[in-house]
Parts: C-alpha cells; structure tokens; sequence
C-alpha cells in the first residue's frame, strides 16, 4: 500500500508541517476515514490522478462545483480568455452583468444578486441582511446544516465539523453562538413552536433546502412548503442555503425543483464553475438595503472577479436545457441502483439519500431524514468502504456525512466500473463486520 502512495504520504509529510493537518480545509485530511490523504496532480472529465500516477474515478467533484467535471475545455477557454484580459480591476466589467443576468434568470427568489467569493460569504451576507431588515438578530437553523464556518453558523454544523466532532467551536463568543437556534432538519413543528415562542426576535429561518452536508438528506413532503407558510404568518424571512444545491439537483435549484421560493438565497460551487465564487440574492426590496444602494454593509476586493465570471458563465452554458439535468438524473439513478444491488448481495445494510446528481449511500438499514439519523449510521464501514474503493480507484468524499456529486463527465462504463468496485467493497466491509 504505501509504495502505492509513497509520493502522496512524502507530500504530505511536508505539507503537514507547514499547514494544519497539511490542508486548506479539514475534510481533506482524511481523518474521519483513518488514513492519509492522497495529493492530486491533475483531473479530466470524471478522473483524478495523483501524484503517484493513480488515477481514480472521482465523486468529490470539489466537493460540489464541479457539474461539468476536471479542465473542460469550453470552460478552460473561458478562463483563459478572461486570464488575458487582466485578473481583476477593482471596477466593474462587463461579465459581472453576464453572470447576474443569468443567475437572476435562472433562480425564482433572486431578482438582484451579489457575487462574493465563498459560500460562508453567502450566508453569512444573506444573514446580515435578514437582521439588519427585521431589526431581528436570531437564526434558527437545522441542526447538521452546514452553511460555512461564519461564527453564528458554526453551532452544531454539519459536514467537517459533524467529521470532527467539533460541532460548535473554540473561537466562537457564546453572546453570538446564543443567537443561533437549533431545530432538527424535517421537524416542521419544532420550527413552528420556536417561532410561535420567540417570532419577534427572529429574523430568518436559514436552511438547505435539501441538506447535503450531514450527507444527502431530501426534505420531507411538505416540509419546505410549512417553512414559506410559517415564515409568511410572523415576518420571519426564509433563507435557502442553496450553495450546494443551485444549478445542481435544478438549473434554478432546490427552488425550483419544489416549487418554493425563497425571500434570500445564498450561492456558491457550481455558479463560480470551479473557481472561486458565491453570490448572494434575493427580493428586491430587500438587496437595495445592502451597499451602495442602501445602509447594510458588505463589500470584497476580488468579488465578481472576471476569471471566476467567465467559468461560472462558460459552466452554466452547458447546463442550459433540460437535457444535461436528464442526463445527470439518469447517471446517478444508474449509481444509486448499483450500490443499493451491490450492497444487497453482499449483505450490508445502506440507504441511499439522493435528489439527481447528489448523493449518499448510508450505512444503515434506515431511511436518514435528519441529523440523528445520519450520526446513527455504521461509520467504521463507511471508513473501510471508502479504503477499499480508494484502492480500486474510486475516490469518494471522505466522510460519512458528505453527498457525492455526479458530474456531466461520468459516462456509464465510469458507473459501471464504480459499480464493480463497490461490489467487491462491500463483501470488504461485511468480511471485516
Ligand atoms: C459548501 C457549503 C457552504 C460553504 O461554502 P464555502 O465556499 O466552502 O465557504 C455553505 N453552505 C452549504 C450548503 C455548502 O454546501
């Protein structure tokens, strides 16, 4: 195994001493499936390869913004364009307007947007502008949703915070984190009850409309629909975190696809194409409160940069029509069969959470709808599963509670192959049970 990965763990050995964990993000590091990370020399279409030379089927896919799969060529053009016209201005261009038009086009709660460059700015503007229309300063979120590590939204967070076990961290003043309300995700009462008790100090409910970061976690019937409804009946504004899932399970995201809209919607991954990019959008009345239109401040150097304009631009192109999101739809439905087929024969209990191209097998024999559900899950076979498929050329996200992303790159012998692999993990994962 280690001469597998001998280039890997020395590029490791020297990043760690130079980084935290020897990474930019937690999740990277591999600790939650307990091994090293593999670093990466390139990607092309639905492949990585390492530095080792493996090259392996990828799921991680940046973990979301990634549609159109590694180094496509429309968008690498498109970067390179924008790169030989200068990096950035510090004044307006004309692609901001390109891309504002087509994400103002595309997102039913969004008529004035603002681009920013990461999914925390997002949500963390989007709430700003929640408290500062209300007058309101609480936030009622889902307990495992994960919207970006700004201090009120790190209370009880999903994704590498769940990994972690550092669900509210060190760092972070109590005086704000008491700002923060928890609910459990699909619990349509508990939102109701906290509202009906402390509704005037409420200024959203902020929510993933499908969460994807305690894994792939489909709203349930109705629920999103009583959000709206309760919101509408007390001034509470509602929040879509659809920073992982706009222009991915829907061109117009969750929103669209539920027929729900939002008063503020916070962007990110798929808009900037793979290149650093967010946006946050919504009601009219209330994006004329934020700078330089009205007193809610929020501001960013490299905001709206060109390059990271011309990849979202040159991304959602190819999502245009239906035909790509059918395409999607039909390459991951082909995955989530597999798996569930594969894990049945070997006799190891998954249900897989899916809406179109994000997804996430988890290891138990219930359906997960919310936090509780996914935490209750057989982690250790996770852990062992993701080895095993990482040595057969498979790389997944490397936690329990992160979706896999489909990307328009995976053809069905890359499925398939997927498919193979997963059938040999899994007989891996019950001999070890
Ligand atoms: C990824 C993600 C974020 C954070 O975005 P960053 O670009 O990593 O800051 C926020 N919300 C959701 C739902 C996400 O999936």
């Amino acid at each position: 195994m280690s001469k597998r990965y001998a280039k890997s763990i020395a590029a490791h050995a020297i990043a760690k001493r130079l980084m935290p964990g020897g990474v930019n993000s937690p999740v990277r590091a591999y600790q939650a499936v307990g091994r090293l990370p593999i670093t990466m020399a390139s990607g092309s279409g639905c492949t990585v390869t390492d530095v080792d030379g493996n090259a392996y089927i990828d799921y991680v896919g940046s973990f979301g913004p990634l549609i159109a799969g590694h180094a496509v060529d429309e968008v690498i053009a498109a970067i390179n364009k924008a790169a030989r016209h200068g990096t950035s201005f510090g004044m307006p261009t004309e692609l901001e307007t390109q891309l504002a038009q087509a994400v103002v086009g595309a997102v039913p709660g969004i008529d004035v947007v603002r681009f920013v460059n990461s999914g925390t700015e997002a949500t963390m503007s989007a709430m700003r502008v929640a408290r500062g229309a209300t007058g309101r300063s609480k936030i009622v979120k889902a307990i495992g949703g994960y919207h970006g590590h700004s201090d009120a939204l790190l209370v009880q967070a999903g994704s590498g915070a769940t990994t972690l076990g550092s669900p509210s961290s060190p760092g972070v003043p109590e005086a704000i984190a008491r700002t923060t309300l928890l609910v459990p995700y699909n619990d349509l009462s508990a939102v109701e009850q906290l509202i009906a008790e402390q509704g005037d100090d409420i200024a959203a409910v902020l929510i993933e409309p499908i969460a994807g970061n305690m894994g792939c976690v489909p709203p349930a019937d109705g629920y999103l629909e009583g959000l709206r409804k309760v919101c509408d009946g007390s001034g509470v504004l509602l929040i879509f975190d659809e920073v992982m899932t706009g222009f991915r399970v829907a061109y117009g995201g969750a929103q669209a696809l539920y027929h729900v809209k939002p008063d503020l919607t916070a962007l990110g991954k798929v808009v900037g194409g793979g290149l650093p990019c967010a946006a946050y959008g919504g009601r009219d009345d209330l994006m004329r409160r934020v700078a330089p239109d009205g007193p809610i401040y929020q501001a960013g150097t490299l905001s709206g940069n060109p390059l990271a304009m011309a990849a979202g631009l040159a991304t959602l192109e190819l999502l245009q029509g239906d035909e790509a999101y059918a395409q999607l739809e039909q390459t991951s439905a082909h995955l989530a069969a597999g798996l569930e087929k594969a894990a049945a024969d070997a006799k190891v209990g998954i249900t897989v959470g899916r809406v179109g191209s994000m997804l996430t097998p988890f290891f138990t024999d219930t359906p997960v709808t919310d936090y509780a559900g996914a935490t209750a899950c057989d982690t250790e076979a996770f852990g062992r599963f993701f080895c095993a498929m990482l040595d057969a050329g498979v790389v997944l996200p490397p936690s329990q509670f992160e979706a896999w992303f489909v990307s328009l790159a995976h053809t069905d012998e890359a499925i398939e192959a997927t498919i193979a692999a997963a059938a040999k993990a899994f007989k891996v994962v019950a001999k070890s049970a």
